[in-house]
């Protein structure tokens, strides 16, 4: 399929006003990491940004100003983090909401009543409840398919459907959706191709450049890395989705703080080496699981039996480092939660310590059983957030939990 959506951005990105452009640079992912936009270091030096605690910003006369007026419009801490999450994913422009739900929330409200979205059938739990709950109230109708087959995505589409919303590998059973294939189908038929990258971070996946019009983050998850700060992102290179995302953003106000965004450019700085690390941990417990005699299915992206594996690697540079796998018995599941005393049994994932999750009770709770049927989420599926620790105790830590009877 051919598809010409990088020149109709470069043409929509020359149209952006001056000032607001995300300048681009020739500098590595892992440089770029490390210093973010420094858009302010050159005034005081500072190697770290500094954390603007102020909610108001005086101005100097009439009719001037320092171009801060009110926090929640925008803060200097807020706008670096912004700046340095659209610089890494190659966007024009990025916005820092208080949690990935909020910035999903902010998105949602570019459609209108009557819309029509098609969504991955094992989304993010909070997202499916957040359009079920919230957004189809107000009129907007979601359809949920194996986005993994282009074909269903295809087939789905209706006259009043305006966007594909997917998360790729998706949570928890790691399917990956062809993000250029979406992409083009988008295009062709006039949709938005928005994408959940939160599981591959810029890091490994950078969803613009392979056609898709938005990105969507909880911040909460890799970016922060620690599990310590909740936060969400928006990224787009659209003028126009910009523009109203910018007045959606400024006037709903979940904006991140100014605390709370230094924290998320503090954990973006090691995002590369953390990013190394888990993935390699991942692999290596990926390995042990497959090997268990107590488990039945493993489901890790780098894994080169796992059906999403090839077009993974044709449109990310990794595999990130979350596992789900299924046992045998559903009370060894239940037992191994308990038994686990490196990893904790708590919901959330990305950070740098190990979490487990039972999916069924905790993130996909929300889902209707006849979904979570269909999709595989049931009692014997657990679902590992692999952190930085030494891989070997974590493996004994697995091994203690599983193999005891
Ligand atoms: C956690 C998560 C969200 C929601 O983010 P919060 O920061 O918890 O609000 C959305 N999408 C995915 C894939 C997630 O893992």
């Amino acid at each position: 399929m051919k598809c010409w959506i990088r020149i109709v951005k470069q043409a929509k990105l020359k149209a952006l006003r001056e000032g607001d452009v995300m300048k681009k640079n020739n500098l590595d992912i892992k440089t770029n990491m490390v210093h973010g936009r420094r858009s302010l270091a050159e005034v005081t030096g500072a190697i770290s940004m500094p954390i603007y605690q102020s909610a108001t910003f005086r101005h100097p006369a009439y009719g001037e100003s320092t171009g801060y007026d009110y926090s929640r419009v925008q803060n200097p801490t807020r706008e670096e983090v912004e700046d340095t999450i659209a610089l890494l994913e190659g966007g024009s422009k990025g916005f820092a909401f208080s949690t990935g739900m909020a910035a999903i929330a902010a998105m949602m409200e570019l459609f209108s009543p009557g819309d029509h979205i098609i969504a991955s059938d094992d989304l993010y739990g909070g997202t499916y409840r957040l359009f079920e709950e919230i957004n189809k109230k107000n009129g907007i109708e979601v359809t949920y398919c194996d986005t993994s087959r282009i074909v269903e995505l295809e087939n789905n589409i209706q006259k009043n459907t305006k966007c594909l919303f997917i998360e790729s590998p998706t949570n928890p059973t790691m399917k990956v959706t062809d993000i250029r294939q979406a992409a083009c189908l988008a295009r062709e038929k006039g949709l938005k191709l928005i994408v959940d990258n939160t599981f591959l971070t810029p890091y490994f996946q950078r969803p613009l450049d392979l056609g898709a019009d938005m990105v969507v983050h909880s911040g909460t998850k890799y970016l922060g890395g620690h599990n310590d700060t909740l936060a969400g992102f928006l990224v787009t290179n659209d003028v126009d989705d910009a523009e109203r995302i910018d007045m959606i953003h400024k006037t709903v106000g979940a904006v991140l703080s100014p605390f709370d965004s230094w924290l998320i450019l503090r954990g973006i700085k090691t995002l590369g080496i953390r990013m190394e690390r888990q993935q390699s941990n991942a692999m290596k417990i990926a390995q042990w699981l497959k090997s268990n005699q107590h488990v039945e299915e493993v489901y890790y992206v780098g894994l080169e039996d796992h059906p999403g594996h090839e077009i993974n690697n044709k449109q990310s540079e990794g595999s990130g480092a979350m596992i789900s796998f299924r046992v045998k018995d559903v009370k060894k599941a239940r037992d191994i939660l308990g038994r686990l005393k490196i990893i904790s049994f708590a919901e959330s994932l990305g950070g740098v310590e190990s979490l487990i999750t039972y999916p069924i009770e905790q993130t996909h709770q929300a889902i209707p059983k006849e979904i979570r049927d269909r999709i595989g989420v049931d009692e014997y599926l657990l679902r590992l957030s692999v952190g930085i620790e030494e891989a070997k105790d974590l493996i004994a830590d697995l091994d203690q939990g599983i193999n005891r009877e």
